[in-house]
């Protein structure tokens, strides 16, 4: 029914005319700053008395935008929407849903540029990382409308005399989707196409530092023609809107990434029954790393050092996947430890906009909470370059920070600071250096650079993470390639953009029927 599932390729951006496609949609986005934006509740636009405020993180005294901000009653009202479209979207045949889809994708591949353009400005994406989450957003709604129709097939089971068996997947019902505002629009997209994809209804709570990109994604929705009430948009504080949600007795799914602290509550809290509650609720939480990367005394460094610096680095570290600890073999640590902070030196800061490889981050909490982790790495480790707030138009800017000689058990070393610092970690030898690898609460991503097979074998079975690179940079996990998610304190193992994804929002039915 589908061509193949391929990954959408990204822009170069050297070539002028690409660049000069980037600005003009940076102009576009430019003219509808401002604008208020509604909820979206079975089709509806809903207004409220509250707002929501979008800032420019490069230059905070821009206000990009309002949306406005939902109560628990709105949030009554979306999950009736969500449960009251549950039935007839779960009817629909796979294909049919799996073809609404792909209408999304196309609908977002269509206006790539200018959803790349919003991120750019409300979540300071260059270009290069903005584009790059389009992209991954129009993945997951190809990849899933393919996987919808792979478990809508029958299941095989055995025949037994007598009876007629059959078992099946089915839907689950409504549920809601909490996304953070890293990946404004791979993330949430994701995490709602694939419960879509098999047959649920959502309820969106954006991420409240990303609303306008997560509404103008709603015109997408809107364009695509889902049925009114598959996919409900309910911006809002997560501390006023979010509780209420999960806690909710007609929640049956809760599909959550985010910060360990916030998953853990998620998880708590979801596992309370409220009156009326027919259902153990389905709980999905992917949350944050400390991820490392290994270089050994054989290792390539041409190779090792962009590769680091680029994992540590890009969109300001702030990915779940970032690395944020470097241990290096003993042998090397000098040389890799004055090359990279030769490659550090070299990168530039300054607005997405401009498409800067390191912008500002993304904001005012996020940026003193970074430069309190930095003053407090001080007292652990040695600061070798970086460490200053860098002052432009009031954003939240960082210089690029690495600490070396970071003990293992350091506080720099083990606590998630989602900013531009890499702490670097000294080990006398690789079995030391596993122990450090292993030795944090997190198992999200990590690396190894060598050029020792041995090495590399055990770093497969030994490395305990979810997402292991070889040789390479350690983030950009491509849909269905790279199936995503981590181990341990690093959430629920859900491996977004996977062959088992859309399984976790489907229950199984079997039947027996006497003949
Ligand atoms: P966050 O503060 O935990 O927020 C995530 C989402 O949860 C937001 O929509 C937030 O809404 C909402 N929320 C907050 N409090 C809530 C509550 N009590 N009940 C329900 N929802 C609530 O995380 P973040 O700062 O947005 O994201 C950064 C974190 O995400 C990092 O730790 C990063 O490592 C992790 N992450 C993990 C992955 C992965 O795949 N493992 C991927 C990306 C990011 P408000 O914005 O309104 O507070």
């Amino acid at each position: 029914m589908f061509p193949p599932f391929a990954n959408e390729p990204y822009t170069d951006f050297s070539d002028p005319a690409h660049a000069a496609a980037y600005l003009e949609a940076l102009a576009h986005v430019r003219r509808q700053l401002g604008s208020h934006r509604p909820l979206v509740i079975k089709g509806e636009k809903v207004d409220t008395g509250e707002r929501l405020m979008s800032l420019n993180p490069a230059k905070p005294s821009e206000i990009l935008g309002t949306v406005a901000a939902a109560a628990p009653a709105q949030a009554d009202l979306a999950l009736d929407a969500a449960w009251q479209a549950f039935p007839g979207w779960a009817r629909r045949r796979a294909e049919d849903r799996a073809a609404v889809l792909v209408k999304l994708a196309a609908e977002m591949r269509r206006r790539k540029l200018e959803f790349a353009a919003w991120e750019t400005l409300e979540a300071s994406k260059n270009w290069t990382e903005a584009e790059a989450d389009v992209a991954e957003a129009i993945d997951f709604c190809e990849y899933y409308a393919r996987q919808a129709l792979e478990f809508a097939k029958p299941l095989p089971i055995h025949a037994f005399p007598g009876e007629i068996n059959q078992s099946w997947l089915q839907p689950l019902g409504a549920g809601v989707v909490l996304p953070p505002w890293n990946f404004p629009l791979a993330i949430l997209v994701g995490m709602a196409a694939g419960p879509v994809a098999a047959g649920n209804t959502v309820v969106i709570k954006p991420s409240s530092y990303t609303p306008l990109v997560a509404s103008v994604f709603m015109e997408a929705v809107e364009s695509a023609g889902f049925p009114p009430g598959v996919i409900n948009f309910l911006p809002g504080l997560g501390r006023a809107v979010g509780d209420y949600l999960v806690d909710h007795s007609r929640t049956r799914f809760i599909n959550f990434t985010g910060s360990r602290e916030v998953g853990v509550r998620i998880t708590a809290r979801a596992a309370q029954i409220h009156p009326g509650q027919q259902w153990l609720k389905r709980v999905f939480t992917e949350l944050g790393g400390k991820d490392a990367v290994v270089i050994d005394e054989t290792a390539d460094l041409d190779a090792a050092i962009p590769a680091v610096v680029g994992s540590a680095f890009g969109y300001q570290g702030q990915k779940c996947s970032a690395a944020s600890r470097l241990i290096v073999l003993a042998e090397v640590y000098a040389e890799v430890l004055e090359r990279l902070v030769a490659a550090v030196k070299a990168i530039q800061v300054g607005p997405a906009e401009e498409n800067y490889p390191v912008a500002a981050v993304i904001s005012e909490t996020q940026h003193k909470m970074i430069l309190r982790d930095i003053e407090a790495g001080k007292r652990e480790a040695q600061l070798v370059i970086g460490g200053r707030a860098v002052d432009r138009d009031g954003g939240y800017y960082l210089e690029p920070t690495v600490f070396a000689e970071v003990p293992p058990e350091a506080r720099l070393a083990q606590h998630e600071i989602f900013g531009p610092v890499l702490a670097v970690i000294r080990a006398a030898n690789f079995d030391e250096a596993v122990r450090i690898f292993n030795g944090t609460e997190y198992g999200l991503t990590g690396g190894l650079f060598s050029r020792d097979r041995d090495r590399l074998e055990r770093a497969k079975r030994e490395f305990n993470v979810g997402n292991l690179y070889l040789n390479r940079k350690i983030t950009g996990a491509l849909v269905g390639v790279q199936p995503f998610g981590g181990f341990k304190m690093s959430g629920s193992n859900a491996k977004a953009g996977g062959p088992d994804y859309l399984r976790l929002f489907l229950e199984m039915k079997t039947v027996s029927e006497r003949v």
